[in-house]
């Protein structure tokens, strides 16, 4: 499993265009470093309306996952807020299904 080269590029591209959105450069929170290591996959946070047990298949936020190249700490992006995942086609208009991701991107626009 490894992210193609046409893939990392547009994650790349993705994610430097919110970052210019804003006039913002990506640096690390924790040692200031601002070189990044992009992970060769993706990773899903799984969401819960419970502790403990872990509910596979469930609900969940599919991410990219960045890490710094001086001291490892992990930065993750929603894909979705990223426009990396598919276009949703809707089969139901009338069962409004929302991902989470829709809501950190409404509340973060000003
Ligand atoms: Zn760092």
């Amino acid at each position: 499993m490894a992210l193609s080269d046409e893939i990392k590029k547009k994650v790349q591209e993705n994610l430097n265009k919110k970052l210019q959105e804003k006039g913002r450069t990506l640096s690390c929170s924790v040692c200031g470093n601002n070189n990044f290591i992009l992970a060769d996959g993706f990773t899903n946070d799984l969401l819960q309306d419970h502790f403990g047990g872990l509910v596979i298949g469930g609900p969940a936020i599919p991410e990219v996952v960045v890490v710094c190249s001086h001291c490892g700490h992990i930065l993750k992006f929603s894909a979705g807020v990223l426009g990396l995942l598919p276009e949703k086609k809707e089969e139901n208009p009338e069962e409004e299904k929302k991902d989470t991701t829709d809501n950190v991107e409404k509340n973060d626009k000003e």
